[in-house]
């Protein structure tokens, strides 16, 4: 078949904005439609404002990501080096729960899957038999992470290869420094930067797209745009006027203060991002090699920003910041539509829910391949739009009903903010719908048939760590029997023994790594 009649896609995409979204989108099409086939590129473009800064902030990820940058072909030793990142093995939840006696509990939602007993999920054993080592919380009793991250340990070996870990990862990473590596990246590979404000943005008579005013250059026609302008979503909201999906009725937070700190200890590196319930919201901590990124994430409705700023700074005991940007205000919520006429908005441009579970990058990276895998025809079909967008939906949704979840499963009652999450907020019919059958039975593989973002363990891990299934009881239970309980329980001990035994401090296999590139 001729190229002529082959070659039907769009020749032609420009993406406006150069943070993490813009960057990782150029760099993920550039590698994946125009590596394999160097004569017959696609051309790429992209337009970053010189004045306007990118947001900054967005330094822990889900483990999609190491696939993600394989998939890039980017050495790890080299990111790890120059994004000053770190290893992340899990989510470490602090204070959202109290226990029976009222005091603080804390859950991590590791990133491996559980080795299955007899073709069950070890889950039903322990619902069973309970803990056979004296450990309440459900993930200390089924994957060795636990002992590994309060170890202060790194996920590999000195002599494992890159991407190899002993236990699942991703990782925290600066994200003014990702952005720049994979600016430099997609530069390398061909796609086109340009410096320069976009100041008008034109439409054809059907509406779509036609041109974009640039400060400096003045008229620049596209064929088909990318919106990563952040927050503000320069085309999708402002000149598209696709109408905003508002998250507040299932949300709180609206503000969050970021401060840059000093590590305490600088070669204890906690290979986990802990989220910490405060009065208002929580907090977060994200250790990179160099420094740590903090902050609080809360509703303005409960505590002003100076009473936040104490209390956070009390929270983190003390010590000077190395660089607080200042307050930044969120409406959370998604566009709509993503992908509307010849514009797919990604990143904040497409929307935003508060980054307690670190989704944000990871939903840039899935719809960064889902725009290749539905890469626009030249006449931009619907069709083709339709499905990218059903594609976003359902992930924005599982994002948003995720999340929630945390909110709206805790039983800590002891401030306004954590009491009105609670009782106050409307409840997503798909989560109610899925808690109604989680009361009688575990979780199952099909609980999660058909979703982009987390699976059905990712739940597990979420509903055992707030006590949600400790009333639970699966009829299946009854048919497990101590013994293979016990031998999970001996297999395991052996896997921590020996990761406490051959794995590296976390500090002392960052360093390794970094002094490793040339
Ligand atoms: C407090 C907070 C914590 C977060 N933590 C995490 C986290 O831990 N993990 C995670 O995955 N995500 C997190 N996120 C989300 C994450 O920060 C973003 O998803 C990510 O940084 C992508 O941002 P962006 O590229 O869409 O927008 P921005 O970074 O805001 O970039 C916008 C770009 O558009 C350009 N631009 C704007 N207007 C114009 C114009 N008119 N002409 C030309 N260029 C223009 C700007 O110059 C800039 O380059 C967090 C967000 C917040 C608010």
């Amino acid at each position: 078949m001729s190229n002529q009649a082959t070659d039907n896609r769009i020749d032609e995409i420009t993406i406006v904005g150069g943070g993490t979204a813009g960057w990782l989108t150029a760099t993920f099409l550039v590698t994946a439609l125009n590596q394999q086939n160097p004569d017959n590129p696609l051309k790429l473009n992209v337009i970053v404002s010189p004045d306007i800064p990118s947001i900054g902030v967005g330094e822990s990820t889900l483990p999609i990501m190491s696939s993600l940058l394989e998939l890039l072909g980017i050495n790890e030793a080299e990111f790890l080096l120059r994004c000053n990142a770190t290893f992340k093995c899990a989510g470490r939840f602090v204070n959202w729960d109290v226990d029976p006696q009222g005091n603080p509990r804390t859950f991590i939602t590791p990133f491996n899957s559980a080795e299955h007993i007899n073709g069950y999920h070890p889950a039903y054993y322990f619902k069973r038999f309970g803990s056979l080592i004296g450990k309440p919380e459900y993930a200390d009793n089924i994957f060795p992470s636990q002992a590994v991250i309060d170890a202060f340990k790194g996920p590999r070996t000195l002599d494992m290869d890159q991407y190899e870990g002993a236990i699942g990862y991703s990782y925290h990473l600066d994200a003014k420094l990702f952005a720049e590596v994979l600016q430099e990246i997609a530069i390398e590979r061909g796609v086109n930067f340009i410096s320069d404000d976009v100041l008008e943005v034109k439409q054809a008579d059907n509406g779509f797209i036609s041109s974009l005013q640039l400060k400096q250059r003045g008229h620049f026609p596209v064929k088909f745009v990318v919106d990563c302008t952040g927050f503000k979503g320069k085309i999708i909201r402002e000149v598209l006027k696709e109408p905003f999906e508002s998250y507040r009725p299932y949300f709180l937070c609206d503000r969050a203060l970021p401060v840059i700190m000093p590590h305490k200890h600088p070669k204890k590196i906690r290979p986990a991002t802990t989220a910490t319930g405060l009065s208002a919201g929580w907090a977060w901590e994200v250790p990179l090699y160099n420094r740590a990124g903090t902050g609080y994430v809360y509703s303005s409705a409960f505590i002003d920003d100076d009473t936040a700023h104490d209390e956070l700074m009390k929270h983190l005991g003390g010590g000077e910041p190395i660089f607080s940007p200042g307050v930044v205000k969120f409406e959370v919520g998604v566009s709509k539509r993503n992908w509307v006429k010849n514009c797919v908005a990604l990143g904040l441009a497409g929307g935003f829910v508060e980054p307690l579970e670190a989704t944000a990058i990871g939903m840039i990276d899935k719809a960064a391949r889902w725009l290749a895998a539905y890469l626009p025809d030249q006449q931009v079909s619907p069709e083709i739009a339709n499905q990218f967008n059903k594609l976003m939906d359902t992930a924005q949704q599982e994002i948003r009903d995720f999340i929630f979840m945390h909110y709206y499963l805790s039983n800590r009652l002891d401030t306004p903010f954590w009491r009105a999450v609670r009782y106050d907020m409307h409840e997503p019919d798909t989560l109610i719908e899925k808690f109604e059958l989680w009361n009688r039975i575990l979780p199952t593989p099909d609980a999660t048939l058909g979703h982009q973002m987390f699976d059905w363990e990712n739940y597990m891990n979420v509903l055992f760590g707030k006590g949600f299934l400790t009333n639970t009881h699966s009829p299946l239970e009854a048919s497990m029997t101590l013994k293979p309980w016990k031998q999970y329980n001996d297999m395991l001990r052996n896997a921590k023994d020996n990761m406490l035994k051959h794995l590296p401090g976390h500090y002392d296999l960052l360093t390794h790594i970094r002094n490793s590139v040339k």
